[in-house]
């Protein structure tokens, strides 16, 4: 027997709907970064943020996405070109050249 989880219903398919306009967001944003106009890019970080807002999503809670954005200033990162990655004691330390913010994370070696 399957519990059920009826005292709050979640609306699955309106976060899997949101899921994939984020992704879209974040392929747009992508796409316009690598053409170099990291203005457009950075909009569609801002949509993206803003969808997942709406649906009540933690951008931050995916792996897929905390990589790509600076949670100070919502531009798009990218390592190598405006981030900059350190290791130290299993931490990652990425410093985002865009606000010069840096942003700890665990460091999971898999
Ligand atoms: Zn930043």
């Amino acid at each position: 027997m399957k519990p059920k989880r009826s005292y709050k219903q979640k609306p699955e398919r309106e976060l899997r709907e949101a899921k994939q306009k984020i992704d879209y967001f974040f392929e747009q944003a992508e796409n316009y970064f690598l053409e170099g106009n990291r203005e457009l890019a950075n909009k569609y970080v801002k949509k993206a943020r803003r969808k997942a807002m709406s649906v009540k999503i933690n951008l931050g809670r995916y792996k897929d996405y905390k990589n790509k954005f600076c949670k100070y200033c919502y531009s798009y990162i990218k390592l190598g070109v405006n981030a900059k990655r350190r290791i130290k004691n299993k931490i990652q330390l990425i410093t985002c050249l865009e606000c010069g913010k840096v942003t700890r994370k665990p460091f999971n070696k898999s």
